[in-house]
């Protein structure tokens, strides 16, 4: 006989863990308690040292789904001779911080419930358990229970308070715990806003949806878009009314086996369409003119060979699906073009009511916005594009614990903040793009909610090096109020970091680090990079040429204006269909007289030169987009041919330049050329790193930088780089792109601190 005491910390309270270990312990007929302590779980347990063995195997190896363990100490305590075991009602230390679960798709359980007409909870679309449910998108403060939550003016019934009290429950101490008695309810809108008089406000929008109407869907963490995917004329009125949104849209499908009717969909992609995170995969479309089952229509990915697919999220998207069985969903952002997506009730007539023909919503208050995380697979292994709902608050493990709690703002576009505290680092859900007003309130408040959330006071604060980014001027406003210390980091160190950080890495690495912009030490705009660097910090190996920027911003949204730079820096003659003599006469002269005109070595940029070159795109209504339909295009194509190239320092453009004029004088096929300069780039990288192997020694390489979302780039880097031996690391935890800014960030702050 023997007696341990255990101390589990992580994610592990509000997750079901005090029933699983009653039940655990029960197993193995194991005597003592459980109890909730200060943000960890207590543990006491008494039997045969073999059974306390194996209920530390299980607690270990199989524990809640929600529960992520970060750390499990176990030693061994005098025996009390007990007679049975018991969850105790714990001291419970209200001002400890509890790790919060992201918002999690329906469990099995709680899916058999909502079809079982014997069930008092059939079809309630509110349903959830301590396995599954809304979590961080109804929080308002902490710490996290009932009354802090959207749900709190909801007061449970009789019911379900004894299912939330009974520890032998699975909804015990589920703070969301509700049922059609005392549940939230679904209330059909006019676009006015007017409640349309109806026993089922589901059916009511379903039919609408059947009949080709565009309806909006207070979705988990804000409200969506819905039309008939396969209804043409819906999706091409749903653009219109989105104001020239040129986005792919994502659809939403009843099951994978659906999926795979109208896409390729691989083990792994799958595994990512049904994990209880529910993301948007990006999945390879079958071809689509053979003719499918259900054809999608034309206008939901115009061009695209790839078709963002989910599967429902939530129990009302469960019964939405069920209802139109196999009929696949356009499920979109509820906004206008790119703002922020509408997510509280008493703004979404203003901003979407008439955009809309009808509105299906409900009267639990999302507090937290939480948009759908995006993913991929790329060559097995996944790819996040975004990190959002679903992933989000999940912690992230630092290479070492912060010896103070830090506060990493991000960047400017596509932010995500982070803190760290401890060994972990808890990254923002997708906050968005600074620049919208709306989108940085956001940001000022949820930094505030994490900090209460997580019990992290900030002693320091690290920031982007550009002093026009909104989170670098609030990094040093805070600094400045708060008295306590600030840091900016250079933005391609910390893409190198983020990468290092998330493969716990601590050794030197060659940082392939190609994005848009990022502002360099120099005052240019840096963004087609070759580091050699740690989190200590780097040297520029190479970068690309520098060419002008000509009007800052003004250039990013009309790529013609980097087919000039390009094009006059190579000395070649060129011309856009819709631009006159005039304007490009007027950029040139910009050029020249450096005005409003900073030096970049983007690669971002020289896609948007070459997408500008070949005639894609002039002008583009989001970011990337240029560089994206350049990728759609070379995917048709397998040309084996390179354009000249030189590596000397800087890497010289202007050959590949002049040879992709060429090739448009000489009227080559645009998936040809497209090609030619995808294959050009990666062996421009693999050259590039083998010369820096030669110098340096260091063989293991990383990729990072939102250009590497460009899916052949990666993938054929990836692959020739291995083919010469070096070691790769690639994203799999955060995004290559600003969406993962924030862990680099931290990560040179820890190291920082550290050192000193
Ligand atoms: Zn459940
Ligand atoms: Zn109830
Ligand atoms: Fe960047």
């Amino acid at each position: 006989m023997q007696r341990s005491a255990i101390t589990v910390r992580g994610v592990v309270q509000g997750v079901g863990f005090r029933p699983f270990v009653f039940s655990l312990a029960s197993r193995f007929q194991l005597r003592g308690f459980v109890r909730n302590h200060a943000g960890e779980v207590r543990i006491e347990v008494e039997g045969s040292p073999e059974s306390i063995q194996r209920f530390l195997g299980e607690l270990r190896e199989a524990p809640p789904p929600l529960a992520r363990i970060t750390d499990l100490q176990c030693h061994q305590i005098p025996i009390r001779n007990e007679i049975e075991f018991r969850i105790e009602s714990s001291e419970e230390n209200r001002s400890a911080p509890v790790f919060v679960s992201p918002d999690i798709a329906p469990c099995d359980a709680c899916l058999q419930e909502l079809f079982d007409r014997e069930n008092r909870r059939y079809l309630h679309p509110f349903l959830n358990c301590t396995n599954c449910g809304p979590r961080l998108t109804i929080i308002e403060s902490v710490p996290y229970d009932r009354e802090r939550t959207t749900m709190g003016r909801f007061p449970m019934c009789p019911k379900c308070q004894a299912e939330y009290d009974d520890p032998l429950d699975r909804r015990f101490h589920a703070q969301p715990i509700a049922c059609p008695e005392c549940g939230p309810r679904l209330i059909a809108l006019t676009p006015k806003g007017e409640t349309i008089a109806t026993d089922d406000p589901l059916n009511f929008f379903v039919v609408q949806i059947l009949q080709g109407k565009i309806g909006v869907l207070k979705g988990v963490g804000g409200f969506h878009f819905v039309c008939d995917a396969r209804n043409e004329q819906s999706v091409r009125e749903l653009r219109r009314r989105k104001h020239r949104n040129e986005k792919p849209f994502a659809i939403m499908v009843a099951d994978v086996n659906l999926a795979r009717v109208f896409c390729h969909v691989t083990a792994e992609e799958s595994e990512l369409l049904t994990s209880q995170r529910r993301p948007i995969v990006l999945l390879t479309t079958r071809n689509r003119s053979a003719g499918t089952e259900f054809p999608i229509a034309e206008s939901v990915a115009p061009n695209n060979p790839e078709l963002g697919v989910m599967l429902p999220c939530s129990p009302l998207h469960s019964l939405l699906m069920a209802m139109v069985g196999n009929v696949p969903l356009v499920m979109t952002s509820g906004n206008r073009s790119d703002e922020p997506i509408a997510y509280q009730d008493e703004n979404v007539i203003e901003q979407l009511g008439t955009l809309a023909d009808v509105i299906l919503t409900h009267d639990r208050p999302i507090h937290v916005r939480c948009d759908d995380s995006v993913t991929r697979v790329i060559l097995g292994d996944e790819l996040p594009i975004r990190r959002s709902r679903g992933y989000a608050p999940e912690p992230i493990s630092l290479p070492w614990g912060c010896p103070r709690p830090i506060l990493a703002v991000g960047g400017q576009l596509k932010n995500v903040f982070a803190l760290g505290n401890g060994r972990h680092a808890f990254l923002s859900h997708h906050i968005g793009d600074l620049d919208h007003y709306s989108a940085y309130l956001e940001f000022e408040r949820d930094v505030k909610l994490y900090e209460d959330l997580f019990g992290v006071v900030p002693e320091l604060i690290v920031h982007d090096l550009h002093p026009d980014y909104s989170s670098t001027g609030f990094a040093i406003q805070r600094a400045a109020n708060d008295g306590i210390e600030s840091l900016g980091v250079q933005h391609h160190h910390a893409h190198l970091a983020s990468l290092m950080a998330e493969h716990n890495l601590d050794e030197p690495l060659i940082g392939v680090l190609f994005d848009g912009s990022g502002m360099g030490t120099d005052d240019a705009i840096w963004g087609g990079e070759f580091f050699v660097g740690d989190y200590g910090g780097f040297t520029r190996k190479n970068h690309f040429r520098y060419v002008r920027l000509p009007g800052g911003d003004h250039a990013v949204r009309e790529p013609w204006r980097m087919g000039v730079a390009h094009g006059r820096d190579a000395g070649c003659d060129v011309s856009f269909p819709g631009i006159s003599q005039q304007q490009t006469g007027l950029v040139k002269q910009m050029i020249e007289q450096g005005f409003n005109s900073p030096y970049t070595s983007s690669v971002g940029r020289l896609f948007d030169a070459v997408s500008a070159l070949v005639g894609v795109r002039t002008h583009v209504s989001y970011e990337g987009q240029a560089a994206m339909e350049l990728q759609w295009l070379a995917t048709e194509c397998d040309d084996p041919r390179l354009y000249p190239f030189d590596v000397s320092k800087p890497i010289d453009t202007r050959p590949l330049i002049q040879a992709v004029a060429d090739d448009v004088k000489r009227c080559v096929p645009t998936p040809i050329i497209a090609r030619r300069f995808h294959s050009t780039l990666v062996k421009i990288i693999v050259t590039v790193c083998q010369q820096i192997r030669s110098a340096t020694g260091v063989n293991a390489v990383g990729l990072s930088g939102g250009v590497f979302l460009n899916s052949i780039l990666t993938c054929e880097t990836t692959l020739q780089l291995q083919a010469e031996e070096f070691r790769i690391y690639r994203h799999r935890l955060v995004p290559p792109s600003d969406g993962g800014l924030c862990l680099g960030q931290l990560a040179i702050a820890v190291h920082r601190l550290k050192n000193r």
